[in-house]
């Protein structure tokens, strides 16, 4: 296994290739073995699992993931790491690359067409500019995930972690409780990579629910619900869902906020998954009720 961790070995495979940190890709690459050495760890107990790997780099942790895991598939952007790739991967025939945009891939195709039935989790050093929204792809994909491990930064790591309550807790924590359960598992310094990022990393595994833990009669009710009870923060909830959830008027909003359980004047910061869904389903019975009569 080459030692990509190595900073000589990392600028001479990036002079051989012509290549320079593109910070546009959030091109962060680890550089002190232990590190991706533990995420591979971590990632997944069953080594007969498959890896979607997004964002190879030079392959440093694609190398780890190979080593231990069936099969690995990862998706890059950078055209120009291709090449480097082919060399640093060439021991591993249990690897592809694919060079795509994974916010433009068909995730369930791709997934498919990689690693049939098997299972699969997501293992990946994500690039910063863009954690959320691989984040939210990957969990309303179709696909069946076991789990998804990504190092982020710390700062989102503790929103997808906190609790109702929080100051943390956002609309992508309550929406995360649908699909699965966040975990933090370590936190690595700046100085582990290279070029060092500005912000503390932390790798944060999401264990996805096999079924549902959650049924709401409606479920595009139940997103815009969250999304709505987060859109005017410093409001009530009541005022945020009157401001932002289309269809509702004022008045059933209040009562179903009575009825779910919950004081008038509360925020939506401090609802639960479980709670959203308890309020969307009230809201629902209210509608179809009112619609009946
Ligand atoms: N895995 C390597 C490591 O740990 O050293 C590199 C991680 S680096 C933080 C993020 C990687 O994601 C870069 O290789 C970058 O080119 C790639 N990337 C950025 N945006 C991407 C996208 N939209 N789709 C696929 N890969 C992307």
């Amino acid at each position: 296994m080459m030692n990509l961790c190595d900073l000589r070995t990392v600028r001479e495979v990036m002079e051989r290739h012509g290549l320079r940190f593109r910070h546009e890709f959030g091109q962060n690459f680890l550089i002190t073995p232990a590190v991706p050495q533990r995420i591979a760890e971590m990632c997944c107990e069953d080594t007969d699992s498959c890896i979607l790997e997004i964002g190879p780099g030079i392959g440093t942790l694609t190398c780890y993931l190979a080593e231990r895991f069936s099969k690995v598939t990862a998706v890059e952007i950078d055209r120009g790491l291709i090449p480097a790739l082919g060399e640093t991967l060439a021991e591993y025939d249990n690897v592809n690359v694919i060079n795509e945009d994974i916010m433009k891939v068909d995730i369930e195709k791709l997934v498919s067409e990689e690693f049939g039935n098997r299972r699969v989790s997501v293992c990946a050093n994500l690039p910063y500019y863009i954690t959320t929204p691989i984040i939210m792809k990957l969990l309303e994909s179709d696909v069946c995930f076991d789990s998804i491990t990504v190092m982020i930064q710390s700062e989102v790591a503790d929103r997808l972690t906190a609790e109702a309550g929080d100051s943390e807790y956002g609309a992508i924590t309550a929406v995360l409780g649908y699909y699965g359960e966040a975990e933090k598992l370590f936190t690595v310094k700046p100085g582990n990579f290279e070029p060092p990022p500005k912000v503390n990393s932390t790798v944060v595994r999401i264990s996805l629910y096999d079924t549902p833990k959650y049924l709401p009669k409606d479920k595009t009710l139940f997103f815009s619900v969250i999304k709505a009870a987060f859109g005017q923060r410093r409001k009530t909830l009541l005022n945020a869902l009157s401001a932002g959830l289309g269809g509702f008027d004022k008045a059933t909003i209040s009562r179903a906020i009575e009825e779910s359980g919950y004081r008038a004047d509360i925020r939506g910061e401090k609802l639960s998954t479980a709670d959203f869904c308890n309020l969307a389903d009230t809201l629902y019975e209210l509608k179809n009720n009112i619609q009946e009569k």
